[in-house]
């Protein structure tokens, strides 16, 4: 069997993908080993890339790997400052510029850089569209299930309505993850409202 013949069949094609992906998982787990949700769960932060990662697969069918592996490695540059290059070399330059879209410049200040994210939202591409829709939509699922024990109640509300002013940007490339995001935002607001398993 030549290899090179497999590789190019679309049934290899399928398989390095395959590949690709669950060797961007396992150095998302890897880079991120030691960190964890700031929620009072303390879930392994990998939970999160895998929640974003499948909200894009399931919103593309299936159909956009590097998607899927920018969704795995997306906080990878911004919380591990793990090198953009590294990226482009090993899952290439376009997964590498998916994610710099969705990377805040860190040499900014805090609110500098929400203020940013929405001002900038309407203009990223497609993929980082639905990459931080699928995001902001993981976060406030943890605000909801597994807030943060030092996020107060105000902190929370004001968590919910920047990233629904974020998310006012990013509309319009998948209803899908859009009402994920709408129903993530509602559970979010109704838990600081009403304690879960609490009301009366
Ligand atoms: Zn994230």
């Amino acid at each position: 069997m030549k290899p090179s013949r497999v590789l190019s069949s679309p049934k290899g094609k399928t398989m390095k993908e395959w590949v690709t992906v669950l060797r961007a998982a396992d150095a998302a787990a890897r880079w991120h080993v030691h960190q964890r949700r700031k929620g009072s769960a303390q879930e392994p932060y990998v939970n999160h890339l895998l929640e974003v990662a499948s909200l894009v697969t399931e919103a593309t069918h299936g159909k956009d790997p590097d998607l899927v592996i920018a969704a795995l490695l997306h906080d990878a540059v911004e919380d591990q400052e793990v090198p953009a290059e590294l990226i482009a070399r090993e899952f290439g330059s376009k997964v590498a510029a998916i994610i710099g879209e969705v990377t805040d410049d860190k040499t900014l200040e805090k609110a500098e850089r929400k203020r940013r994210q929405v001002a900038t939202a309407h203009k990223k591409s497609d993929q980082a569209k639905m990459l931080k829709l699928a995001d902001k939509t993981s976060n406030l699922r943890a605000i909801a299930f597994s807030p943060s024990p030092g996020w107060s109640v105000k902190r929370r509300l004001e968590y919910i309505d920047w990233a629904k002013s974020v998310a006012a940007g990013l509309r319009g490339v998948s209803p899908w993850l859009e009402e994920q995001f709408d129903r993530a935002a509602e559970d979010a607001q109704r838990s600081v409202a009403v304690a879960r398993g609490r009301v009366q």
